[in-house]
């Protein structure tokens, strides 16, 4: 691949890079933004590489954010307070498979070395418009090809997640994964277990916003061996829930393609320490995804929104739903929508202190008594009127 002979870098970028070169310290462009405009994809998050000690770079700019201090990572915001990451020079002297010890005072070639695969290991440099490349990461562009920075099973054991990287840069520019790259990816995979939860859950969510297709990132993850670690609840047929292509057709919401792939979906979510909420939804999926009503049967629908609340969309957009006889489904759920029914306690013509003032026990008798108008509402919602609930109280 010939390099162009420049890269369109933001304002922004330019003026952090002149600053630290006007104080001395060689700045390059590095890591993702030069990968994907090589490949034509807009990228405007260019990360800066510099010989600049971290303490220095805080020195010389107004506004820092250490976010990474400790690897040499620190953002400058810029006039309109938007974060830039400038990272030290560095080279991994101790790594455990999850952490690194740094050293600073290294040269770029050092820092590229360190870096994962040959197409996140490109430099450029903003002023003089030079190229540094020294794995030949543009070749792999071209070749279309992932591939370590040197023994990938050393590269592995240094941080496991980067198997999990290769996974999603694979699905995401639909790349092949080299061969020996791969090999060492799948006899490494065990060491994956050691990973924070965190770190595993923001590499699979990422893999799936940015999958050219998620079936085959999942197919990778399964082939390599994270899924049958991180992912056990995700079995090759889906547990009878179709084909895994059927995830192409999902929404890109990684919770709910997670929950939808899963055969007890809150058990994983819980295993990749999600959010409470994320780990409710997942629940709501597993549990209301073999229990949709008729269609052609309104009352039933009615009774069925109102119990799964706010899940109906997310079960909608389940395979179940987009298929006969189901398929009629929404339709049905936006008429109901569209008719404002009453769906919920909070919808009905009487609360409950007019079932008080009408002669209910204080008492769970109130709660039950709404139920049961409510019910009868979501039966027929013509039946919504005070005069009505209170005869039937
Ligand atoms: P994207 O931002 O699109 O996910 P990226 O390549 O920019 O992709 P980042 O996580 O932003 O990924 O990291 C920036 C750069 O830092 C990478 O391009 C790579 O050079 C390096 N890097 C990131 N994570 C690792 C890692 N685990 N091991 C080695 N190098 C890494
Ligand atoms: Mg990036």
């Amino acid at each position: 691949m010939k390099f162009p002979s420049r890269l369109p870098i933001p304002e922004e970028v330019l003026r952090i890079a002149k600053k630290l070169e006007d104080a001395g310290y060689e700045t390059w462009c590095v890591g993702g933004a030069i990968r994907d405009n090589l490949l034509g994809l807009e990228n405007h998050d260019f990360d800066l590489t510099t010989a600049a000690p971290p303490d220095e770079v805080r020195r010389l700019f107004k506004r820092t954010v250490p976010v990474g201090i400790e690897h040499g990572t620190v953002a400058v915001l810029d006039q309109r307070g938007t974060p830039h990451e400038v990272t030290t020079f560095r080279k991994d002297i101790r790594t455990d498979g999850r952490h690194a010890v740094v050293e600073f005072g290294v040269s770029l070639m050092d820092d590229l070395a360190r870096r994962d695969y040959t197409i996140n290991a490109i430099a450029y440099h903003p002023i003089a418009h030079r190229w540094q490349d020294p794995f030949e990461g543009a070749a792999d562009l071209e070749r279309k090809l992932i591939r370590s920075v040197g023994d990938p099973n050393w590269r592995f054991q240094e941080d496991y997640l980067r198997i999990l990287r290769a996974l999603r840069f694979s699905a995401r520019f639909q790349f092949r994964i080299h061969a020996r790259t791969l090999e060492a990816a799948k006899a490494n995979a065990q060491g994956l277990a050691q990973l924070s939860a965190e770190r595993v859950r923001d590499e699979w969510f990422k893999g799936i916003m940015t999958a050219a297709r998620v079936s085959k990132l999942l197919t990778l993850w399964m082939e390599v061996g994270a899924a049958r670690i991180w992912l056990p609840e995700i079995r090759e047929k889906g547990e009878g829930r179709g084909s895994i292509s059927a995830v192409d057709k999902l929404p890109r919401d990684p919770v709910l393609i997670t929950a939808c792939l899963a055969s007890d979906p809150a058990s994983l979510l819980t295993r990749l320490k999600c959010s409470n909420k994320d780990i409710e939804r997942g629940r709501a999926i597993g549990v209301w995804r073999d229990k949709y009503p008729d269609p052609k049967h309104l009352p039933a629908v009615r009774k069925w929104l109102s119990e799964v609340g706010e899940y109906a969309d997310d079960l909608l957009a389940l395979p179940p739903a987009r298929t006969a006889p189901l398929s009629l489904l929404p339709k049905a759920v936006r008429s109901v929508r569209e008719g404002k029914d009453p769906l919920t306690l909070k919808d009905l013509a009487v609360t409950g202190d007019d079932l008080l003032a009408a002669g209910v026990r204080p008492g769970p008798d109130v709660g039950e008594t709404l139920q049961r108008l409510l019910a009868e509402v979501l039966e027929d919602p013509s039946r919504n009127t005070k005069p009505y609930l209170l005869s039937r109280v």
